[in-house]
């Protein structure tokens, strides 16, 4: 049922302005989907005016420029909206959810020059700038209390103290394979074999690079975009680990290798010629489903209550 106009006809939508709006609200349905009950209303329906597009009929992403889904919740390519600078929540862009999770924290101002330097460096080896990465909304995990009592050592250490860390080639801590340094990193939980592959392939004179960008790692501060995380090459799957910096580990999050770098190279393209995102990217591991966000909401819960 729509509501009727002064002229008999259905009455539109006033922000779509192309459906016909319901009997029972002031939007049609697809933009009462995203409007009705939430928050910021009035920065979401500015957002919409702005992405809208009458030729197809539809809203299109801010960064890519491609119609957004607006049926289908697991796509990757269904509509959701982007704070452009993180702690503003009235400046609202409508984007794809996939770009949504790839730019994370940053701001726009901080996405573009992270997205052109590494493309810089993946394809023409340009060196990353280290300064360019600040993330000012940037949360990394929290400090860890007590570092000791979590690591899980083996059961029976080393009779005798090894001679060189087998990572790094500093001095080992007593009846240990590996240095203070690395020690931490090596036992902190499983998948270690790899992990200790990983940090060997990353460490140059005790320095450990990030594998994708080139970086050196922070290895103490926790909350550090450059933080050393491990990153699994098929999300979800356990082995075969890559040291990598924390930010981009993040923007990595449910795409293959594959994707990343496709999106990456895409992004600086259009951001220096312009046009829209054309690369096909086949989203194979794509888990923003409703069962799976079920699934890690139950995981988090039953962590949460296991250490308090
Ligand atoms: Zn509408
Ligand atoms: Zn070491």
């Amino acid at each position: 049922m729509y509501r009727q106009g002064t002229d008999g006809k259905p009455a539109i939508c006033p922000v779509c302005e192309i459906r016909a709006r319901l009997e029972h609200s002031f939007f049609c349905f697809e933009c009462g989907k995203f409007l009705l009950h939430k928050p910021q209303q009035s920065a979401r329906r500015k957002a919409m005016e702005r992405a809208r597009c009458f030729n197809p009929p539809g809203f299109r992403c801010y960064y890519t420029g491609r119609l957004l889904e607006l049926y289908d919740e697991n796509s990757p390519h269904y509509a959701s909206f982007d704070h452009r600078t993180p702690g503003d929540k009235w400046d609202l862009v409508m984007c794809e959810r996939w770009v949504n999770s790839f730019k994370g924290p940053m701001s726009e101002k901080e996405f573009w020059p992270i997205v052109l330097a590494l493309d810089d460096w993946h394809f023409k080896r340009i060196p990353f700038l280290i300064e360019i990465v600040k993330i000012a909304a940037w949360h990394g995990n929290k400090p860890r209390r007590d570092r000791r009592r979590k690591l899980h050592f083996p059961l029976l250490p080393l009779r005798e103290c090894a001679e060189f860390c087998d990572i790094c080639g500093a001095k080992p801590l007593p009846r240990s394979k590996y240095c203070a340094v690395c020690a931490p990193f090596y036992y902190r939980c499983g998948e270690n074999l790899a992990r200790g592959a990983a940090m060997k392939r990353a460490c140059r004179n005790r320095v450990f690079y990030c594998e994708y960008t080139g970086l050196p790692m922070e290895l103490e501060d926790t909350e550090s975009p450059r933080y050393m995380e491990f990153h699994h090459p098929i999300p979800g799957k356990k082995g075969g680990l890559r040291a990598v910096v924390a930010f981009v580990n993040r923007m990595m999050t449910d795409l293959s290798e594959d994707d990343f770098w496709t999106a990456v190279h895409e992004f600086a393209r259009i951001r220096r010629e312009g046009g829209e995102f054309g690369a096909a990217m086949d989203f194979k591991y794509w888990r923003r489903t409703k069962k799976a966000r079920a699934k890690r909401k139950a995981t988090r819960k039953r962590r949460r209550s296991q250490n308090p």
